[in-house]
């Protein structure tokens, strides 16, 4: 389109310039042309100057041809072709052929001496006779000019002719001519030879091929350089685009960095927060026991801190293999026994809580491929939020239901509880990282957990429940070496 645009609009100018450089070189040749005629016919009267002087001599010497004009006459004939005759009328040498047409003896009869005038001559087609009266002898002199030759033939460009006119007769036509266009006129005046000449030539064409081929082509040209100095900006600018992206990246991808420090740091701060809790009601059970001299008590609460600090330790461990991106530590382990171990922390505060925690061991060990500190750890989070979200609510008998599902390939774990359960919008929410609905929350538990059960090859799910609570499930596979299916096992431990 836009290339069409182009070409019409260079097209529209070179018509323009050759319109222009047309008129110029019209008006240049009429110019020459008549210079060049005026030329000759000044030489016609310069003849007829001469001739007049000579003519006396034929009167003295009384001869029929007076030997000074006849020479005189010959060699304007020979040197100038287009003077075909050269007479001296007079009384005693009457005029005969052309020079004695009716209408050039009239002509002469008007003239008075030394006058010159001219008319076609219509004995030779293309001729006209100067005449001029002379007064000695009394008389004149009438020269044939062929007008065909009054320009030399290699003055007129291919395609151009001469009209030439004398008395609204045509001397001079153009030959073969269609359509001729008249491209400068002019009247020769001052010689006595008032021709009309018309420079013609055959109609041009307005519009060439040539015309529209180079405007085509430099359009062409002129559309292909401007598109690709257009492309060479667009990537320029493409490029500053991609630099300032790229800044702007390495910018976000620092503060992401600095972000996900900050979040971690959180995140280890909550999972200690309960081993380190721990630490310290055993550390003040066992002081006491020290003081009453219960040794046995003292064991036990001993016992516990270094339970304790081991699972602080795991959970550090396991946060630098986070960290560090390093896969989970798989291996076939017993759930039920993993169970067990998890529920050992929170049987004591859910039987201060006065929840009831059901569970019951499967009779059969249940071997699943997990990694056992993030199992314990899950198990441990999802266990503490329902003891939460149950001593937050007024719930009748609240209690925690831990069930076992085995299926072909995979072991279910749901932790259930009765208490107000999750409305639609924090269930969305729940796994985001720091969403928290607790005053001393910090919201990366679910997230955390979901992340460990990821890791592990594992998954965690919150399924709503038909009636009243909330349910997490968790999807465990099966160790290969494990067989059985559609078992559900389920215990009840009474605070
Ligand atoms: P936090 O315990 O620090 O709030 P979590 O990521 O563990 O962080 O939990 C996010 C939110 O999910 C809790 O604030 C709570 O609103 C909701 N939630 C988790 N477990 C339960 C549950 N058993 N019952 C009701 N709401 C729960």
């Amino acid at each position: 389109m836009l290339w069409l645009l182009v070409t019409a609009l260079l097209l529209g100018l070179q018509l323009w310039q050759h319109r222009l450089q047309t008129q110029r070189q019209q008006t240049e040749l009429a110019q020459t042309v008549q210079r060049q005629m005026l030329e000759k016919i000044a030489q016609h009267k310069a003849h007829l100057t001469a001739l007049t002087a000579l003519a006396p001599l034929q009167s003295a010497q009384n001869t029929d041809q007076p030997n000074a004009l006849k020479r005189v006459a010959q060699s304007i004939a020979t040197i100038y072709p287009r003077i075909e005759s050269i007479d001296l009328i007079t009384a005693s040498r009457p005029a005969s052929g052309s020079c004695g047409l009716p209408a050039a003896m009239q002509l002469a009869g008007t003239l008075a001496p030394t006058e010159s005038a001219s008319l076609p001559d219509t004995l030779h087609a293309g001729r006209y006779l100067l005449i001029k009266k002379i007064a000695d002898p009394a008389g004149w002199i009438c020269v044939r000019i062929d007008s065909a030759h009054l320009l030399d033939a290699d003055s007129l460009p291919n395609g151009i002719q001469l009209r030439i006119t004398l008395d609204g007769q045509t001397l001079l036509e153009p030959a073969a001519m269609q359509a001729p266009q008249v491209l400068g006129q002019f009247t020769l005046g001052g010689y006595g030879q008032p021709l009309q000449v018309q420079l013609l030539s055959s109609t041009q064409p307005w519009f060439s091929a040539r015309m529209l081929w180079s405007s085509a082509l430099l359009s062409l040209l002129l559309v292909g350089a401007g598109y690709l100095l257009w492309r060479s900006r667009q990537q320029a600018h493409a490029h500053q685009q991609q630099a300032r992206l790229l800044a702007n990246e390495a910018r976000l991808a620092h503060a992401a960095r600095i972000n996900s420090l900050g979040e971690m740091a959180s995140g280890i701060a909550h999972e200690l927060a309960q081993p380190v809790t721990a630490l310290l009601s055993q550390s003040q059970a066992a002081l006491r026991a020290h003081e009453l001299g219960k040794p046995a008590l003292l064991a036990t609460a001993l016992q516990a801190n270094v339970r304790e600090a081991r699972r602080a330790g795991d959970i550090l461990g396991r946060m630098r293999g986070y960290i560090s991106n390093a896969p989970s530590q798989l291996q076939a382990l017993d759930l039920a026994q993993a169970v067990q171990q998890a529920l050992l922390l929170l049987e004591g505060p859910a039987r201060q809580a006065g929840i009831a925690l059901h569970w019951q061991p499967p009779i059969q060990p249940c071997t699943v491929l997990a990694d056992p500190v993030a199992l314990e750890q899950v198990l441990h989070n999802l266990v503490r939020n329902a003891l939460d979200a149950l001593q937050q609510s007024a719930t009748a008998s609240p209690a925690i239901t831990i069930t076992l599902t085995e299926q072909a390939r995979q072991i279910l774990l749901s932790v259930q509880d009765n208490g107000p359960g999750m409305d639609a919008a924090t269930a969305l929410r729940a796994f985001e990282p720091f969403f928290t609905t607790k005053a001393e929350g910090m919201g990366l538990g679910l997230p955390l957990c979901a992340t460990l059960m990821e890791r592990m090859g594992s998954r965690l799910e919150y399924r709503p429940t038909a009636n009243q609570g909330a349910c997490f499930v968790m999807q465990l596979p099966r160790a290969p070496a494990e067989a059985g299916e559609g078992m559900t096992r389920q215990a009840h431990l009474e605070p």
